[in-house]
């Protein structure tokens, strides 16, 4: 076996790491030798307190956790929608930033039907506009340091839809494009960004899971898989991993051959005529990148073409 992985001289900044699956990485960083920033405002699990009025202990017991174990830790109470303030308590206290898991995370379950513009824009702002605030805030040292590793937590709602969670699956989807991207614009100074979707027993699914499921998720066995992404080693980036139960697997895109039009003959009909081809996964490919309308474009000139 390869020698433990050490995060000794890196600083982790862990959002929502006062409760559930951050609060486990956050001990597991420190226990490996990481400095880390516990951010949570201590809100509820529907984000009632998502505007700083929550209950800060929970960052607070959390950093004692760590000290108490011989760890390095600092408390961090910001919503994460004021992502620079999190970043500025880790430069603040230890100077630099190494490692950010943008975790933090709230549910507001409801059907489309039943959905208020507020039940939207709340998961947004927590997931998608928090995530974006703190890299964006990270970025810049990151770059400087030539290294980050960066993790957003997604979700199997986002990368599959599920029902009563059209608000949370749009951000957690968006969360995938926002990865993506980083992972490009990264890549030349070493920043690293990969997306989680883990399950876990917490407060965001003690409401929907029977207890042995519950017993069965724990969330410290999401944190291996973390560990290794944030590792400095680690070369992997612009993937998509679930880790449940231990469980851990990648998800990726995949396209189908599909078919190529005459131009000359395009129509409705022509599409439903080659419908199967369109939809036969047989010789599928698993694009990485979007320069996949070129790559189309070049098909389309090179295969013969279906007429009707
Ligand atoms: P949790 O409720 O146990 O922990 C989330 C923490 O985030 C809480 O301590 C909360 O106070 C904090 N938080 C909420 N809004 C915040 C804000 N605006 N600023 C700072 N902190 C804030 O939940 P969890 O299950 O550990 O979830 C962690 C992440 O994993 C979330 O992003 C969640 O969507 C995602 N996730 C979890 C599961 C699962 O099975 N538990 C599945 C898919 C995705």
């Amino acid at each position: 076996m390869a020698s433990p992985i050490s995060y000794v001289d890196q600083v982790a900044v862990v959002t929502g790491a006062g409760n559930g699956l951050g609060r486990q990485y956050a001990k597991f960083l420190a226990s490996r030798g990481a400095k880390v920033v516990v951010n949570d405002l201590g809100g509820t699990f529907n984000g009632k307190d998502a505007a700083g009025k929550g209950d800060a202990r929970v960052a607070d017991v959390v950093v004692k956790e760590i000290i108490d174990a011989g760890g390095v830790a600092v408390a961090n109470y910001d919503p994460v929608q004021a992502g620079e303030r999190i970043i500025k308590t880790a430069i603040d206290a230890f100077g630099r930033v190494d490692i950010l898991i943008n975790n933090a995370g709230i549910l507001r379950d409801i059907t489309l039907r039943n959905m208020k513009t507020e039940d939207w824009d709340i998961i947004m702002d927590v997931h998608v506009h928090g995530a974006m605030k703190t890299a964006r805030a990270a970025w810049p040292f990151m770059r400087k340091q030539k290294y980050g590793r960066i993790i957003n937590t997604s979700s199997s709602s986002g990368l599959f839809g599920n029902f009563g969670q059209a608000n949370y699956a749009a951000a957690k989807m968006a969360l995938v494009g926002f990865s993506e991207t980083l992972a490009k614009e990264g890549a030349k100074y070493n920043i690293h960004c990969n997306i989680l979707a883990p399950g876990a027993a917490s407060r965001l699914t003690q409401t929907v899971w029977t207890s042995d499921m519950m017993d069965a998720m724990k969330p410290d066995w999401v944190v291996p898989l973390v560990g290794v992404l944030v590792s400095r080693d680690c070369q992997e980036t612009g993937s998509i991993f679930e880790a449940a139960a231990g469980h851990y697997s990648k998800i990726r895109w995949e396209r189908s051959r599909g078919f190529v039009a005459n131009p000359d003959t395009l129509s409705p009909d022509l599409i439903l005529d080659n419908y199967s081809k369109i939809a036969d996964w047989t010789g599928a490919e698993h694009p990485d990148n979007a320069a996949g309308a070129m790559a189309l474009y070049e098909k389309a000139k090179s295969l013969p073409k279906a007429n009707v």
